[in-house]
C-alpha cells in the first residue's frame, strides 16, 4: 500500500498552539471486525496491536491529574480490546464522559452480546459509524451485508434506550464521504438520515456527525492509486477557512496510541507525527502540562479546516 506521509509534511498549514486538555482520545488497537475502505487506521481482523492495562492505569492517571472531562475511546474496534469494559469503569467511576466510538456491528458479533446492555449500564456516549443511509453505499464502503447489521444493531440501541426521546443514552451517528469530497451540509444531512431512518426502519439518534476524509492510510493510498490524491488536496485546501482554526480538536485533546505515545490527534498518530516533536509517552504527561505547546501540522490539517471544518464530534461551525 503505498503511503501519503512524505507528501503531506512539508506544508504551509498556519501554526496552531495547544489551549487547555480537556479530552483523551484512546487508541484501545487495531483490532477490528470490518476492514472498511476508508479507514484511517487500517484497522482489520488479523491485527494484534492492542493497549495493555497498564497503560490504561497511566492514562487514568493522567486523567485525574489534569481532572480531565472526557474519555473517548476508538480503535479498531474499542471493545475487541479484552479491558475495554475494566477501563470504562474505571473512567465513570472517576465521573468522567466515556464516548464509545463504535463501529455498530460488533454489537451483533458473537461473544459480544452482553455488549448494549453495559454500555447503557455505564452510561457511555456512542459514537457509530454508519457512513450513509443507503445500503449499497454503505455496503461498497465497508462491505457486503454490513448496511444491515449495522441497521439491526442501532434497533438494539434503540430499545436498550439510546438516542430516544427523553433518554439520557446519547446516541450519534457519523457520516463520511464515499470518495474525494467534501461532506454535505451537516444540518441537512441530519434531518435526511432522520427521515429516512425514522420511516424505514423505526430508527432513532440524537446527532448526525459529518466527518472529512482524511488523505492518510488506506484513504490516502486510494487517492494515490486512483490519481486522485492531488485533486482531493486542492478541493481541502480551496475550502480553508481561516475562522475553523480557533476549534479545531487539536487544541484541547491528546491522542493516545494503543503503546501509551502520545500525538496532537489520531490523525498525526497514523502519520507516525508524535507531539512536541518527538516521541513521549503518556508517562511523561504525569510530570510534564504540554499546554501552550505547538501543534504538529502538516496539509492533511486542511481537511480539518476546510468548508464547515471536520472533527471527531462533527463540523466546527455548529
Ligand atoms: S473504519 Fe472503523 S469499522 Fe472500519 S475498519 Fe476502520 S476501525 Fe474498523
Ligand atoms: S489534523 Fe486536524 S486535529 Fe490533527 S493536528 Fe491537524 S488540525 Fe489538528
Amino acid at each position: 500500500m503505498r503511503n501519503t506521509q512524505a507528501l503531506l509534511l512539508e506544508t504551509d498549514f498556519p501554526t496552531i498552539f495547544r489551549s487547555t486538555l480537556n479530552t483523551l482520545q484512546m487508541n484501545l488497537g487495531y483490532l477490528c471486525n470490518l476492514s472498511c475502505q476508508h479507514c484511517h487506521v487500517n484497522a482489520g481482523p488479523k491485527r494484534t496491536e492492542l493497549m495493555d492495562k497498564d497503560t490504561m492505569k497511566t492514562a487514568l492517571a493522567v486523567i485525574e491529574k489534569y481532572q480531565l472531562e472526557i474519555l473517548d475511546v476508538t480503535g479498531g474496534s474499542p471493545e475487541m480490546n479484552p479491558h475495554f469494559k475494566w477501563l470504562v469503569k474505571q473512567a465513570r467511576a472517576l465521573g468522567v464522559k466515556v464516548i464509545d466510538r463504535c463501529n455498530p456491528t460488533i454489537l451483533l458479533e458473537l461473544g459480544y452480546e452482553d455488549l448494549v446492555d453495559f454500555l447503557a449500564t455505564e452510561q457511555v456516549e456512542i459514537t457509530a459509524s454508519l457512513p450513509c443511509y443507503l445500503e449499497d453505499n454503505v455496503d461498497a464502503q465497508r462491505g457486503k451485508g454490513v448496511f444491515k447489521t449495522s441497521i439491526n444493531a442501532l434497533k438494539k440501541l434503540n430499545e436498550a434506550g439510546y438516542g430516544k426521546t427523553g433518554s439520557d443514552l446519547v446516541l450519534n451517528l457519523v457520516f463520511n464521504p464515499q470518495g474525494p469530497t467534501l461532506p454535505p451540509e451537516q444540518t441537512s444531512l441530519e434531518a435526511a438520515y432522520r427521515e429516512f431512518l425514522q420511516q424505514n426502519f423505526g430508527l432513532e439518534f440524537n446527532h448526525l456527525f459529518t466527518i472529512t476524509n482524511m488523505p492518510i492510510q488506506r484513504f490516502g493510498a486510494v487517492l494515490l492509486a486512483k490519481g486522485q490524491f492531488e485533486n482531493y488536496m486542492n478541493v481541502l485546501k480551496h475550502a480553508f477557512k481561516p475562522e475553523n482554526l480557533n476549534q479545531v480538536m487539536c487544541k484541547t485533546l491528546l491522542s493516545v496510541d494503543w503503546q501509551g505515545f502520545v500525538y496532537d490527534c489520531d490523525f498525526n498518530q497514523m502519520l507516525d507525527l508524535p507531539m512536541a516533536g518527538r516521541q513521549r509517552h503518556l508517562s511523561d504527561l504525569l510530570h510534564h502540562d504540554f499546554s501552550g505547546q505547538r501543534i504538529e501540522t502538516g496539509d492533511h490539517c486542511y481537511g480539518c479546516t476546510a468548508g464547515q471544518g471536520s472533527s471527531c464530534t462533527g463540523v466546527l461551525q455548529k
